[in-house]
């Protein structure tokens, strides 16, 4: 790519950690034998594969056998959807998500929609977080599956998932929850949080693009979403991405390793950051919850226009995400940011900008100060 210079949109994705790089090398040159070969070639890979499941399910507090590859973050929550709607077609037709998901949720559940399950969509409060007693009072007897993401990816907000799950359990409800914002960057323990279905993506932590996975509980049964080979338990057919798979679970290792130090940096930086657009004067509101993604900050300017300040910033050399597109006659705001109201002549002006442990004090300064330049002009 075009390198910015300051690369500020890790919530977009992240680059790929030296480490994941050289264990993924071996499998991306000599070791290329397909795992579910039955010569020695295919011993490294297939060892290879399992190890990987193994790390991920060490980090998560999951066994490896309730951990399933996948191609992406997105395959994952559509599994996790489509698996329950078509393990027990008929059994029924409700399905309950938060209004702020990730679109891979919003559009398999409007999928699902037009095949005949009816879709509710939970409100959020302003800060962006379900209550549990709104999705208690949202489960009706022909609820089939709940899904609330456990963190924000434009505002950060972290849901309180363990509470919810546990509304949903006392129901007899599956829960899942799309964690690919959360995993590899907060503590995410499945069996504490009692969750039947978790996404992730390796790309949101330092692992290469196209690797994901979906953790599904011991004794919880979903439908393939495809049909072929018997790879992943008899689950999910296609051979395995092997070289992903192992990039994924050393990238997650690293991650869960330096996991409280690059929090507290992440969050020095940020209170950098809002410390420095503090004392300009600019007129701005913080967008999302207190407990929130470290490093995550959604902003939205009075009488600004965010996809203006992107493009201006990426002429600065920024790259940071922005809340609101324009088309040809008006604004469309994200739909996060409809559901948490942010305030008319506020909404237009959003920014999103996510942080990662490459960034330093004199580039979220930079951030700041060309915010400031951008938003006074
Ligand atoms: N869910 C959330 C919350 C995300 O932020 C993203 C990606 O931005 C996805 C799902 C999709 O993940 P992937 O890009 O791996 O398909």
């Amino acid at each position: 790519m075009t390198k910015p210079i300051i690369y500020a949109d890790h919530a977009a994705t992240t680059a790929l950690s030296p480490r994941a790089f050289e264990a993924m090398r071996p499998f991306l040159s000599d070791e290329y034998a397909n795992p579910s070969t039955l010569y020695r070639a295919a011993r490294i890979p297939r060892r290879a594969v399992a190890s990987a499941r193994e790390r991920i399910a060490a980090a998560l507090g999951a066994s490896p056998e309730e951990i399933r590859f996948t191609s992406c973050g997105t395959e994952a929550d559509n599994w996790a959807l489509k698996g329950v709607a078509f393990r027990h077609p008929g059994r029924g037709r409700r399905i309950i998500v938060s209004a702020i998901e990730h679109h891979a949720v919003l559009n398999t559940c409007a999928f699902l929609g037009r095949m005949g399950y009816e879709i509710v969509r939970l409100p959020v409060d302003a800060k962006g977080l379900v209550a549990p007693g709104v999705l208690e009072s949202a489960l009706t007897e022909d609820t089939v599956l709940v899904s609330v993401m456990y963190a924000n990816n434009e505002i950060g907000t972290i849901e309180p998932v363990g509470e919810l799950a546990a509304v949903a359990r006392r129901r007899g409800v599956p829960f899942h929850t799309d964690a690919v914002q959360a995993v590899g960057h907060i503590p995410v323990n499945v069996r504490e949080l009692g969750v039947d279905m978790l996404s992730a993506s390796a790309h949101k932590f330092n692992g290469p693009k196209g690797a994901g996975f979906l953790y599904v509980r011991e004794g919880f049964e979903i439908e393939p979403l495809l049909h072929g080979g018997g790879q992943e338990f008899g689950s999910r057919a296609g051979t395995e991405n092997v070289a992903g798979i192992v990039g994924m679970a050393e990238a997650l290792s690293e991650h869960v390793e330096t996991l409280e130090r690059d929090a507290r940096k992440l969050e020095t930086l940020r209170a950098c950051l809002l410390a420095r657009l503090e004392a300009s004067g600019v007129r701005f509101l913080v967008n999302g919850a207190e407990r929130r993604i470290p490093g995550s900050l959604s902003l939205s300017f009075y009488g600004a226009d965010g996809e203006a300040i992107l493009h201006r910033l990426d002429l600065m050399g920024i790259a940071v995400a922005t809340g609101s597109a324009c088309n040809s006659r008006e604004t469309v705001l994200s739909h996060v940011l409809q559901a948490i109201g942010v305030p008319a002549g506020y909404a237009r002006g959003s920014v999103r900008i996510t942080l990662g442990i490459g960034n330093d004090e004199a580039q979220v300064l930079r951030i700041a100060d060309c915010l400031v330049k951008i938003v006074s002009a």
